[in-house]
């Protein structure tokens, strides 16, 4: 089995945003050259996830809409006594920070309305992103 590391570097500039991260994942999995296997597709931070959905510009809205519905700012929370993201904390550990996608015959396999997103909920901030790809060549 062979595994494959890349570090991707996104640079977020607002305190929630949701960025496409698809084809930077997809040259990740190219650069392998593993042909079946899995890819994992990980946030290393606390106040960030990653999801696949649809890159159509009325959802990245309501989905942004949703996580500031769900996690709302300074709702009372003990976090924020320390440093005021205790809803981003909350966004990324009930939001995931990692998905994992499977790779067939050289190409990552996803939904045709399935890009893969960093939610960013405490931006703006410099983000990265572990790509490791696993399988056979
Ligand atoms: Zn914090």
């Amino acid at each position: 089995m062979k595994v494959y590391f890349q570090d991707l570097t996104v640079h977020s500039s607002k305190r929630f945003e949701l960025i496409d991260i698809t084809w930077k994942v997809e040259e990740a999995v190219a650069a392998s050259g593993i042909r079946n296997g899995l890819c994992l597709v990980y946030a290393p931070h606390a106040t960030a996830a990653i999801i696949a959905n649809e890159h159509e510009s009325g959802l990245l809205y309501d989905l942004l809409a949703k996580v500031r519905e769900l996690f709302p700012e300074g709702a009372g929370y003990r976090h924020d006594r320390i440093d005021d993201n205790a809803h981003a904390h909350l966004a990324s550990a009930f939001l995931a920070s990692s998905r994992i996608f499977p790779v067939r015959d050289g190409r990552l396999v996803r939904g045709t309305w399935q890009n893969i997103l960093l939610v960013e909920a405490d931006g703006p901030r410099t983000r990265r992103v572990v790509v490791e790809v696993l399988g056979e060549s």
